[in-house]
């Protein structure tokens, strides 16, 4: 394929990407994104699916409470989210969509679509301040990239609508909420998205790929994970009269902090435990009896992964009965850990050859995960199943690290990654 056989510029990408930006949201509360991704979809002659055939109820992590939700939605509508698209998602954001409903399932890719919770920088070198492309909400912003990743997804859309006719199987693009933390992959496979799919594809603007021009088709090594918060109640008490009436939350939750940064480690992987934040008691002199944590495991591998969060749990379950304490621990999301079959690796790096904008000594084959990402569990699904799957990393040079605030990417990345996709895609079905 040459850059002419695109019908989407690289100036409508931008534009795309610039929009999403603006309208950053949170993961799980992505209204205004998901209604109005859905409303393009629609423009561009595709059947979008939304609400509770995209998203399967008990597997859905890391919901923010009603309220949060609530006040999401009412902004999405003042913002202008088309109603009709609000109305039909009943409450749960991200989507799917087919490109040819009518033929078998077989190759998916994972778009994520959710902004990360960080002050946007407002330094005059910033672009999205520069050109009037900033975050529109306050300590929310697309520091990650998803916004482009949203564009690709739509310019793929287009690409791939316009060459439906020639398709022999469905091509199905997965909108996804909630990426950080992994909080929403879950949920999307849970529903069945992935089922009968020979091939799963994920991309991310840079990670390992941070030159113009270069690009890593696969990644081998994500971080295995588990998010989870931890409650512990016990009785409050006066601190000088009746303190041993009491039973103390903040020591509880202190020493389960300590122990769980001190368990063993597992002798077949890296691990980490990462206990983020602590908040316990009321006053001065009242014995403490609330105390909440945020904490995570990782692991080279789902199993060491596993073993990491099951010795906290163990060690969380037998705090609280030392410190007289009621526990509740709380799953807010997680992911196993997958990589790149060399197969699509292959088919990635030919695919690149007719991109030109990527260079051929800039092309790796694979690259270590970048911490964790739920893509993992939409490759794993696949891969369970016979298929194989990659994981991509676009180039683009960085003006700040991913999850910054002065994070910025090159949006020339935008339309090479669209025509790498299409052609990869055509690549497969022609296979
Ligand atoms: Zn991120
Ligand atoms: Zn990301």
């Amino acid at each position: 394929m040459n850059d002419h056989s695109l019908s989407i510029s690289q100036e409508q990408l931008s534009a795309l990407r610039r929009l999403f930006h603006q309208h950053a949201e949170t993961g799980m509360a992505e209204f205004w994104t998901t209604a109005r991704i859905a409303q393009e979809l629609e423009e561009t002659g595709l059947s979008p699916l939304v609400g509770e055939c995209v998203s399967l109820a008990e597997a859905r992590m890391g919901v923010p409470d009603e309220n949060t939700l609530r006040k999401a939605r009412e902004r999405a509508l003042r913002e202008g989210a088309p109603k009709a698209w609000l109305e039909r998602m009943n409450g749960i954001t991200g989507l799917a969509v087919d490109i040819r409903p009518d033929l078998p399932a077989h190759t998916v890719l994972r778009f994520d679509i959710d902004a990360v919770d960080v002050e946007e920088s407002e330094k005059p070198s910033h672009l999205p301040h520069q050109e009037g492309f900033a975050s529109l909400h306050r300590g929310i912003c697309h520091a990650c990239g998803h916004d482009g990743h949203i564009a690709i997804g739509l310019g793929l859309a287009r690409e791939l609508a316009k060459r439906k006719e020639s398709l022999t199987r469905n091509v199905r693009l997965l909108f996804q909420p909630g990426e950080e933390g992994c909080r929403g992959a879950r949920a999307m496979a849970g529903a069945g998205l992935l089922e009968g799919a020979r091939h799963m594809i994920a991309a991310h603007i840079g990670m390992w790929a941070r030159r113009d021009h270069s690009l890593v088709c696969g990644a081998r090594g994500f971080l295995a994970t588990t998010k989870f918060d931890v409650t512990f109640t016990g009785r409050a008490a006066h601190a000088g009269a009746e303190p041993h009436k009491g039973a103390n939350s903040l020591l509880a939750a202190a020493s389960a902090a300590l122990n769980m940064h001190a368990l063993p480690r597992h002798g077949e992987g890296d691990s980490r435990i990462t206990v983020g934040r602590l908040e316990a008691g009321s006053g001065r002199n009242t014995i403490p009896a609330l105390a909440r944590m945020v904490c995570e495991t990782r692991g080279s591998t789902t199993a060491v992964n596993e073993y990491m969060f099951e010795h906290c749990r163990s060690i969380i379950e037998h705090t609280a009965a030392m410190y007289e304490q009621q526990c509740d621990i709380r799953i807010m999301g997680g992911s196993g850990s997958a990589g790149s079959d060399d197969a699509l690796i292959r088919l990635v790096r030919e695919s690149a050859e007719n991109v030109p904008w990527f260079r051929p000594e800039l092309v790796e084959d694979s690259a270590p995960g970048f911490g964790s990402d739920d893509a993992c569990v939409h490759m794993a699904a696949v891969q369970e199943q016979g298929g194989d799957a990659t994981y991509i990393m676009l180039g683009s040079e960085l003006a700040a690290g991913h999850h910054s605030p002065d994070f910025d990417f090159h949006e020339e990345v935008l339309m090479p990654s669209v025509e790498l996709l299409t052609t990869l895609v055509l690549a497969l079905d022609r296979r």
